[in-house]
């Protein structure tokens, strides 16, 4: 048996990250993952700019006590650049984001101030030296890079780019994944269910997390228990795409032929991971498309993907930072627990006045999809650790969404 951080570790080795790239208009790149290092063409600002209304002066005017009277000589609304020096004992009148005049170092709000015609009075104490003014460069320098190949794409990444000037970037292949659910017992939402059949969840469920992921995914709907339908589907799943993700069939039953199968057909690694909900799950390769057998139970496939398959499939798509948000929260209850697995049980967290508290969402079977549905977070639970005391803090792991 693989312990949880063995099982991850393992499946992240065996993946490698896709070659190919395309190239996408910035508007369009949310969620995707930057192929490229990006640098700066320019500083950010390109020049030392007010960050306020107000009036550009030389701190040098600015006096000890008492107060001093400029003579306002000019005006610098935003967009425009005033290239005449502003002297000593003069001050311009400048808005937010125009560029300071030459001479000038430092901008006093106008609320601080009293105007009278052309000249300013400015008394002592209402500014210092460099205040208000937006530094060269204070956010980017010409030729850093500012994006690293493998970054996330999230909203602030494509205004950085956007601000920079770019108007396309090279980001990774969005992968192409298999999805299939196994069983007898499975059928398909819409269809007619006999009594002892249950409707298919899991694709749903996984459908959802992949597109979530901004995978492509691939409905190869539902196949039997049968060899033959097995091996017909897992073969076209291969030829078509990046990686397969199957749920179900990989338990030690009669009827659980997913390994058997994917031995025929490509490699595998089957293991028992000491993990709870998920324990046992195959893993191969059917020619170049990556193999992920998830269990069937619809609470252990979930749990198996975000913990397992999400960071190979992140591997895969190139991405650099993939470590999930975790904190900290103290348990509202009692929880049993036997040392010996890992358990990822599904929690609700909230914000107190007492700082993060979180109870589990009541039953805990790995059947129970209500227990992922009525949650927001996984409670982490230790391997070696036993019974939790409520009062005791836990890790939490949030749900993606
Ligand atoms: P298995 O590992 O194939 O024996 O499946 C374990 C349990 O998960 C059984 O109770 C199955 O009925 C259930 N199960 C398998 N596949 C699905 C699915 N696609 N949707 C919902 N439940 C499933
Ligand atoms: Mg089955």
């Amino acid at each position: 048996m693989l312990s949880f951080e063995e099982a991850r570790q393992r499946v992240l080795e065996r993946v490698a990250p896709l070659a190919e790239r395309e190239r996408l208009a910035v508007k369009q790149t949310l969620a995707r993952i930057l192929a490229e290092d990006v640098r700066a063409p320019f500083d950010i600002p390109a020049l030392p700019n007010s960050a306020r209304d107000g009036y550009a002066l030389r701190s040098t005017d600015l006096p000890a006590k008492g107060t001093i009277r400029l003579r306002v000589v000019g005006e610098v609304p935003a967009g425009q650049y005033y290239d005449a020096e502003i002297k000593e004992g003069e001050a311009a009148r400048i808005f937010t984001g125009a560029p300071l005049p030459p001479g000038t170092d430092t901008v006093v709000m106008q609320e601080h101030v009293q105007r009278q015609g052309d000249f300013l009075d400015v008394p002592a104490g209402v500014v210092r030296a460099h205040d208000n003014v937006r530094p060269r460069a204070e956010d980017v320098e010409a030729g850093d890079v500012v994006l690293e190949r493998g970054t996330f794409i999230r909203p602030q990444e494509m205004g950085l780019l956007a601000s920079l000037g770019l108007t396309h970037v090279w980001v990774t292949q969005r992968p192409r994944v298999a999805i299939l659910s196994t069983g007898n017992e499975v059928v398909e939402a819409g269809e007619p269910r006999g009594p002892a059949q249950i409707f298919d969840s899991n694709r749903y469920s996984l459908i959802g997390l992949l597109e979530m992921l901004g995978v492509e995914a691939i409905d190869f709907g539902i196949v039997r228990d049968d060899r033959d339908e097995l091996r017909t589907a897992f073969l076209a799943a291969g030829e078509q795409t990046h990686a397969i993700l199957t749920s179900g069939g990989v338990s030690v039953g009669a009827y659980d032929l997913v390994r058997d199968i994917l031995t025929a057909v490509g490699v595998i690694d089957f293991w028992r991971v000491k993990m709870r909900p998920g324990g046992p799950q195959a893993y191969g390769r059917i020619g170049p498309a990556y193999f992920f057998g998830l269990p069937g139970n619809p609470v252990s496939a979930m749990v198996v993907f975000l913990e397992i398959v999400r960071p190979a499939l992140w591997k895969l798509m190139g991405r650099r930072d993939w470590t999930p948000t975790r904190f900290r929260a103290r348990l509202r209850e009692t929880i049993r627990k036997k040392p010996g697995l890992m358990e990822f049980q599904r929690g609700a967290v909230t914000y107190t006045e007492r700082g993060w508290e979180v109870t589990t969402t009541g039953p805990q079977g790995s059947g129970i999809l209500r227990s992922m549905v009525k949650g927001n977070c996984l409670i982490l639970l230790a391997e070696e650790h036993g019974d939790y005391e409520s009062g005791e803090e836990v890790w939490v792991e949030s749900f993606p969404m």
